[in-house]
């Protein structure tokens, strides 16, 4: 029988459930974790036409296999080999895989790994102090402050509270620090500055209407 272990490693997530601890294996010349999952779940619609599925018209299909990095688990980095389950829409003829908050498609690191890096990018750390504390490569943890510096910029909503520090960025930024600033209650960044100099700030801010200030 199988049973869910993902409570017990701190994961709830809609749709995952962790059933199997592989063992300890080798990778990267590392002793890791392992555990396995197999993510599928009832579909009432196609994803991409919008067909009701009726009648078996949205049918599982093959799985694709993922290996996500999770964070550390009891100290060691531990991974997570997960089968995402494909589906087969008879309607549009288009196949598409099974979404989890947990991982974003393309990316191969669990979503709270990425939260705990941008809380400690939130501090003044080096990259290739954080990417150690990970076991990420530097290169990791650059691209992800490049995709957020790209993300984030979409929001253009300031919230009633905020909290913001500056941060040793990436080396192709003028300035030596970045600002960052996120939401008190939601913790969601809301954008990079990355020069945090009073009079780039001030120039910043005043982009908000001053209702919003
Ligand atoms: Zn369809």
């Amino acid at each position: 029988m199988c049973y869910d272990i993902s409570n017990i490693l701190g994961i709830e997530v809609k749709n995952l459930r962790i059933t199997k601890d592989l063992g300890l294996c080798f990778h990267k010349q590392i002793q890791c974790k392992f555990y396995e999952d197999n993510l599928s779940y009832h579909v009432e619609h196609c994803d991409f036409c919008g067909k009701q599925n009726v009648n078996q018209t949205v049918i599982k299909h093959d799985s694709l296999k993922t290996n996500v990095y999770m964070g550390l688990v009891l100290e060691r980095p531990a991974y997570l080999e997960l089968k995402k389950q494909r589906f087969y829409c008879k309607a549009c003829q288009k196949t598409y895989t099974s979404k989890t908050p947990y991982i974003r498609s393309c990316w191969r690191i669990s979503t709270d790994v990425k939260l705990v890096i941008i809380q400690k990018l939130a501090k003044v750390r080096f990259e290739k102090d954080i990417a150690s504390d990970h076991f990420v490569s530097p290169s990791t943890i650059y691209r992800h402050l490049k995709y957020l510096g790209t993300e984030i910029k979409t929001n253009h909503k300031l919230p009633q509270y905020l909290s913001f520090d500056e941060f040793k960025s990436t080396n192709d930024v003028t300035s030596a620090m970045s600002f960052i600033y996120c939401g008190v209650v939601n913790h969601d960044v809301i954008e990079i500055s990355p020069d945090p100099r009073r009079f780039k700030l001030e120039e910043h801010f005043l982009k908000f209407s001053s209702e919003e200030r």
